[in-house]
């Protein structure tokens, strides 16, 4: 007997067929003499609705209420699984995040799982049931219902798969793995075998929206082996773990983020410190920063050019105007307009000529590149928003040609 984790997200449980075909995967799982818990997000676009329903009353609703909010669209899932499950004639039982025994921080909209004290969950198992938990929620030590920030609910199988000690983490999906591109948007994307964590970490980080990186970072930690597959097709999926078996390819990926915002400071003193006292203050903001960009410096000023999400651009223009008295009267720009492509593979790093092909496709397309940044396995350039599809199009087809 097996103990099996399966993580089924929103558009595996987006309407009643759906959710039927889910209670069939599961029930087939159970009576072939498996322990099975399962977590689900809300269904469909779900918590979307509910995020604009929020903004049409307040949209600068506090974040513990927006919590309190779409920790609903979950409740609602596992609730009609279980009825669904029941339909099949299996035991089985529906818990929050709070009562599958989930603690976390208490930073409502993204918060960190602390513990996960799985008692509960056990005692359904050894009572026969199969157990449906709600993903993407938990409780802070305030008893207040948190989020774990978009894309959660995988990050809920992975942690209840660590503590739990289960055989196997199923992650299904609607597409059939992890591809070497969105395969919704690149036609010739192909599916991967497998990939190493790392490589999952950065594909993750850097937009490919198949699963969330503190997932995929827990999962390293926990050493917990996880297996993307489609919940409507039987194709075999994508296994991510430590080590692959499979060729080492040069890349295994590209990916977009076009949820990022491109902040210049025009005219900076040339003088020591002035980009400690920057990054220091928007640190302490919690605005994460990601590519940077400082010229040399002319006649005394310089100008400092750095990316951030989309989220933080706001807050990261509001730090820099008002605690930073070097910059005052400085021009700051703030261009939600730009997108970050990336690149990634363990390969690149023995493989000269990697960062080359790649902007070479982009000349071939005639996209300018504002700002390159570089790590062992990733190489990411920002560019124009209007051209991102076609760069990870060309990318795509420079690095994976048609066979
Ligand atoms: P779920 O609701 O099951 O959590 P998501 O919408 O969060 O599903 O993630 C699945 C989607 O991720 C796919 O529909 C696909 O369009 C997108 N995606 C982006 N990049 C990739 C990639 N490299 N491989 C597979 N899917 C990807
Ligand atoms: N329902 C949440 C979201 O849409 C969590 C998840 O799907 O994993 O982000
Ligand atoms: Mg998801």
């Amino acid at each position: 007997m097996s103990l099996i984790v399966q993580k089924f997200g929103g558009s595996s449980v987006a309407n009643a067929e759906r959710v039927r075909n889910v209670a069939r995967i599961v029930t087939d799982c159970y009576r072939a003499g498996n322990q099975v818990v399962v977590v689900v997000s809300a269904q469909g676009d779900t918590t979307d609705d509910l995020i604009e329903k929020a903004a049409e009353i307040n949209p600068k609703a506090s974040k513990r209420e927006m919590d309190m909010l779409l920790s609903s669209g979950e409740q609602i899932s596992i609730a009609l699984l279980a009825m669904a499950i029941e339909a099949e004639h299996c035991p089985v039982t529906s818990l929050l995040g709070w009562q599958a025994g989930f603690s976390t921080n208490s930073a409502y909209g993204s918060a960190r799982i602390k513990t996960v004290d799985a008692a509960r969950v056990k005692a359904e198992l050894d009572n026969n049931h199969i157990v449906v938990v709600a993903g993407f929620q938990g409780l802070n030590r305030y008893d207040d219902i948190t989020t774990l920030g978009r894309g959660g609910s995988d990050t809920s199988a992975v942690a209840l798969a660590a503590v739990l000690h289960a055989d196997r983490c199923q992650i299904f999906t609607d597409v059939e793995g992890v591809y070497t591109a969105d395969p919704r948007k690149v036609k010739n994307a192909r599916k991967l075998k497998e990939i190493t964590y790392d490589e999952m970490l950065e594909l993750a980080t850097l937009g490919a929206q198949v699963l969330n990186n503190r997932s995929v970072e827990m999962a390293k930690k926990y050493n917990v082996e996880l297996e993307v597959l489609s919940s409507l097709t039987k194709a075999p999926g994508t296994i991510v773990r430590e080590v692959t078996n499979v060729e080492k390819m040069l890349l295994r990926g590209v990916t977009k983020d076009t949820n990022i915002a491109r902040i210049s400071i025009i005219g900076v003193p040339d003088t020591p410190g002035i980009a400690f006292k920057i990054f220091s203050k928007l640190a302490a903001k919690n605005v994460n920063v990601d590519v940077i960009l400082q010229s040399i410096g002319r006649d005394g000023t310089k100008d400092i050019t750095f990316t951030t999400s989309a989220d933080h651009a706001e807050t990261a223009v509001d730090v820099l105007r008002t605690s930073i008295s070097e910059l005052a009267g400085k021009q700051i720009l703030c261009d939600e307009g730009a997108a970050k492509i990336s690149i990634v593979g363990a390969g690149m790093e023995s493989h000269p000529g990697t960062a080359a092909k790649m902007f070479e496709a982009l000349y071939e397309i005639n996209v300018n590149i504002q700002m390159i940044s570089t790590s062992e396995i990733k190489i990411s350039v920002i560019i124009d928003k209007e051209d991102a599809d076609k760069a990870v199009e060309a990318i795509h087809a420079k690095f994976f040609p048609e066979v």
